[in-house]
């Protein structure tokens, strides 16, 4: 496939020099970039195009041997025989390390370092959970200097190649028989070093600042998930991408509900002569009270199934259900009328019909005889 032209790609001139070719770069990538063109594969083809481009043309070397052989330069093989690169007695080693490292993944010259990705950790109560909630947070962080727009230098100027590598980032040491590569030690390997160094953000292109966002938490969030912000972690050293804000969420625990996945929990505990008699009672649900009948005979750990009542996750599905667990509470602080009540109760379920009355108790005796006669036998 015959490549584009990377001057006309950035739209810059031959003689464009580092700057210009980067903010064309910065333009360009903004416009094609894969966030802002989600699933446009044309876009993100001239992202990569944009990319290389830049990295070609900000590269000393390479760019030297883009304008000298075009294109063949950085094709396996386009090179004539190790001629014009680093003369006939160099290495390939090292001939396909300095001028293909970044092109195949290599990357051996260390551009100014990408800014860090930043974690945020935001509580939420059950209900912004369920529902989404929009949030106001204020996090530390370092952005571009404004003063010198991000490249660290002193208005005026700007990064000076490295003379010590001459811009390669990279130095050859002897360590004996070998040959080693190591990152250049006056510039780290950035490649370039700032003599005349910006007096707001001391060369490093980035200030501390505290910025505020707003950040949309979608409906049917949980512990765990996180919301990628792209862009908005800490800005890259001397004009390089910014890191991305990562928000994590965290539920706060309720005082009525327990979310497990798309379900809610909730415990009702019920006294036990409606428990016995049956009868209707409130519960509550994220969207108000809603009635439960509670069937005669209903015993402790009996869950009853509100459908629809529960959440929708983020991911998507089926709303969840709401699952009441009834408790029977046993009295306490029983008035001499209630004792007497229910001493009678606890006498008549003692007597002839106790059996009928009370099946698990009388399952329960049985169990226990039947093992104590076993024992005995
Ligand atoms: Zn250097
Ligand atoms: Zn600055």
């Amino acid at each position: 496939m015959a490549k584009s032209d990377y001057y006309e790609i950035l739209g810059v001139s031959k003689s464009a020099d580092e700057r210009e070719i980067k903010k064309a770069y910065k333009r360009l990538a903004m416009k094609f970039h894969p966030d802002r063109n989600p699933g446009n594969a044309e876009a993100e083809e001239k992202f990569k195009e944009v990319k290389e481009a830049y990295e070609i043309l900000t590269d000393e070397q390479k760019r030297a041997a883009y304008d000298q052989y075009g294109h063949a330069a950085f094709e396996q093989g386009g090179m004539g025989g190790g001629g014009g690169f680093g003369g006939g007695g160099a290495d390939f080693g090292d001939i396909f390390g300095d001028v293909f490292g970044d092109i195949f993944g290599g990357g051996r010259r260390q551009r100014a370092a990408r800014g860090a990705d930043l974690r945020y950790t935001m509580e939420l109560t059950l209900e912004e959970a369920v529902r989404g909630v929009t949030k106001e947070i204020r996090i530390p962080t370092l952005q571009e200097c404004e003063k010198c727009e991000g490249s660290g230098a002193k208005a005026g100027s700007k990064p000076q190649t490295c003379s010590t590598c001459h811009g390669a980032g990279q130095v050859q040491m002897r360590q004996g028989f070998f040959a080693v590569q190591q990152p250049c030690p006056t510039c780290q390997g950035r490649g370039t070093v700032i003599k005349d160094p910006c007096d707001a953000c001391h060369g490093h292109g980035r200030v501390e600042k505290t910025k505020t966002l707003s950040v949309k938490i979608p409906a049917g969030v949980d512990t765990g998930d996180r919301i990628r912000l792209s862009g908005e972690g800490e800005a890259g050293e001397q004009g390089a991408p910014s890191g991305d804000l990562y928000v994590q969420v965290s539920v706060k625990k309720h005082a009525i509900f327990e979310r497990e996945d798309s379900n809610l929990f909730c415990e009702v505990p019920v006294n036990f002569a409606m428990a016995a008699l049956g009868g209707e009672i409130e519960v509550p649900t994220l969207d108000g009270r809603v009635k439960l009948k509670i069937p005669a005979e209903t015993q402790t750990g009996k869950l009853f199934r509100m459908r629809g009542k529960g959440v929708k996750s983020v991911r998507g599905g089926a709303v969840g259900d709401l699952l009441c667990r009834v408790v029977v509470e046993t009295p306490v602080k029983l008035n001499e009328r209630q004792k007497q009540l229910l001493q009678e109760l606890g006498e008549s379920l003692g007597g002839p019909s106790g059996d009928t009355n009370s099946p698990r108790s009388k399952s329960f005796l049985d169990g226990v005889k039947k093992f104590f006669d076993d024992l005995t036998r």
